[in-house]
């Protein structure tokens, strides 16, 4: 049976002396792993194509037991992610974290949609690296269904007007409903909180417009550190290298 899809590649795998195995996310089937034959001989119309963050639309003889790419139209490369060491690493970890949060055979458009824009953040670099991370970071979670509470009150429900960050209960509690007030530093900034809500609120055509300031940056950093320990049980290979850069 042969099937077309749309999708992006996350990984691409060395298989036997000349084949490579892809695992990509699709629009129409979720994500879905595929064999390329032949993707590593000299002059193979997949071996540009068979790479990771390569966007665009696929035939695949669909097999009982496993999938092949039969053709691929390769609709954008990302190939200014892929030159540069930096750029690269930090796309290496959206799509390491796609690939933990999506599941075969399970729709996940979204996730798609979300990876996509982020990655073309990544090849404009209008915005720093470490604040695309972040932003992604936080919509890809609230997709899985794990969106940190920004707008009131964990505890009590209500805008406050100064908040501490609790991975814990999952978000914001104001000053007042927080049990364990260490210290003043754990206040965070108002700009902060601002940050948080209109990464979780606005649509994806305009989540990578602006950029923050070194201290909600730092902000960012630690809600985010803290969070994705509570919420993601596994370690990515691609996060060392990237902390290594920052
Ligand atoms: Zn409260």
């Amino acid at each position: 049976m042969l099937g077309e899809i749309t999708g992006m590649v996350l990984m691409s795998t060395e298989v036997g002396d000349y084949d490579r195995r892809l695992v990509i996310l699709t629009k129409e089937r979720g994500k879905l792993t595929a064999f390329a034959r032949g993707a590593r001989r000299p002059n193979s119309p997949l071996t540009a194509s068979c790479q990771p963050f390569t966007y665009g639309r696929f035939t695949l003889h669909m097999g009982r037991d496993s999938n092949h790419v039969k053709t691929f139209e390769v609709d954008h490369y990302f190939q200014e992610v892929k030159q540069d060491l930096e750029a690269y690493a930090y796309g290496s970890y959206l799509c390491e974290m796609a690939d933990y949060l999506t599941h075969e055979g399970l729709n996940d458009t979204e996730q798609l949609k979300l990876l996509y824009v982020t990655l073309r953040a990544i090849e404009k670099h209008k915005i720093p690296y470490p604040l695309i991370r972040r932003i992604y970071e936080l919509r890809a979670l609230a997709i899985d269904g794990e969106e940190i509470q920004v707008f009131s009150c964990v505890k009590c429900g209500k805008e406050g007007t100064a908040y501490v960050f609790r991975e814990r209960a999952g978000g914001l509690i104001c000053v007042d409903h927080c049990m364990q007030m260490s210290e003043e530093r754990d206040i965070l900034d108002g700009s902060t909180v601002y940050t948080l809500q209109y990464i979780l609120s606005t649509p994806l055509e305009r989540l990578y417009t602006f950029i923050v300031s070194e201290k909600v940056q730092m902000e960012l950093d630690r809600i985010c550190t803290a969070y994705m320990q509570e919420y993601v049980d596994k370690p990515f290979k691609s996060v060392d290298f990237l902390n290594s850069l920052s």
